[in-house]
């Protein structure tokens, strides 16, 4: 790996990041707090929330295993991705090099930030070949974006494939393990200290259920997290938030639960999936969701909104023609989907 002096881009790695009042007395007991212009009344709202959240990381840090100081929160871990590239990428400048197809968020913060996005296509198997992924890099490279299980296409990358572009790349190497909850394959979080180059993002809006309260996670050494940390807006995630996330990681019992379950969901609605004459084929998935190969994949989606079920039409995406992305539901709802394919 470059020194991060090297990676980050000149302004970010010289900015002096604005200094909160919250952040200027700490480390001092206090019971009066006239320093940030807010209104006396109305507790608790009346406060502005804690900058680095560190009730909450301490308890991520028990549920994750990665000690609080090498994590970032974000508002989503669409938060993170942004700030990837506003940390490490110049614009008009530096590039990026991704995995195609995959989360369609890495792209459009690409175009937002100007930043050159090289997409590197999968194989017929939504495989990543390292070698392909690193003979695209240059020496304006910045980063690496891999998603495992990838989204729309459900897999697990291969492990081999992944560490050595973490191996033989010297910029940033980003995982977006979304979707680990529902794999079997061990996350690369847990090797954290094995790579100073990784960052691995993780979310609150897929197994735990939290999609609406926007609460995104980065995992990294603590240098990078640094970094998140000067360039995030102060108070980037709201009491409510913070609240409610340390109330549900209460209840990891409770995920695990909704994980097995759905799991057990899946494997039945892909059984009856694959029996339907519209579905050519299912794509192998360790998500809570599946790709699947069908005959006319437009006009199955068109009737299925009419029929008040949505699905995720990827038929445009490239190496997913005539593919939808169905989402596992509740019994109850794939029992409906599978009802209403069955008349089609
Ligand atoms: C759903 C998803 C996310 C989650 O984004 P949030 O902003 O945390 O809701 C991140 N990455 C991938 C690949 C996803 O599919």
């Amino acid at each position: 790996m470059k020194p991060l002096e090297q990676l980050v881009r000149p302004n970010i790695w010289s900015l002096a990041p604005y200094s909160s009042a919250r952040n200027e007395y700490s480390g001092h007991e206090a019971h009066v707090f006239l320093d940030a212009n807010e209104n006396p009344y109305n507790k608790p709202l009346n406060r502005y929330p804690d900058p680095l959240q560190l009730d909450l990381k301490e308890k991520l840090s028990k549920v994750k295993r990665i000690p609080s100081n090498k994590i970032f929160l974000g508002n989503g871990s669409d938060e993170a991705i942004d700030l990837v590239y506003r940390i490490f990428c110049e614009p008009q400048k530096d590039n990026v090099v991704a995995i195609e197809p995959t989360y369609g968020m890495y792209k459009v913060c690409a175009e937002i930030n100007n930043v050159g996005y090289n997409p590197v296509l999968l194989d017929e198997n939504y495989q990543m070949s390292a070698d392909k992924i690193l003979n695209v890099c240059n020496k304006d490279t910045k980063v690496i974006w891999i998603c495992s299980p990838n989204n729309p296409t459900g897999n697990n990358l291969d492990r081999e494939e992944i560490i050595k572009v973490l191996t033989n790349f010297d910029g940033i190497v980003v995982i977006d393990e979304a979707y680990s909850d529902f794999s079997t394959e061990k996350p690369f979080r847990i090797d954290l200290g094995l790579y100073p180059n990784m960052i691995v993002l993780n979310t609150m809006s897929k197994a735990w259920g939290c999609a609406a309260i926007r609460l995104g996670m980065a995992f990294a050494n603590e240098s990078i997290i640094e970094l998140f940390n000067k360039v995030k807006y102060p108070y980037n995630i709201n009491l409510l938030t913070q609240q409610q996330a340390l109330i549900s990681l209460q209840d990891t019992f409770e995920v695990e639960k909704w994980v097995t379950t759905l799991l057990q969901e899946r494997t039945r609605l892909i059984r009856a999936f694959s029996d339907l004459d519209q579905c050519i084929k299912i794509y192998p998935t360790d998500a809570n969701f599946f790709l699947a190969k069908m005959t006319d994949a437009p006009t199955i989606y068109n009737y299925l909104v009419n029929e008040g079920i949505i699905v995720r039409n990827r038929h445009k995406v490239t190496l997913c023609e005539n593919c939808l992305r169905v989402t596992v539901g509740t019994k109850t709802e794939n029992n409906e989907l599978l009802a209403a394919l069955r008349k089609l």
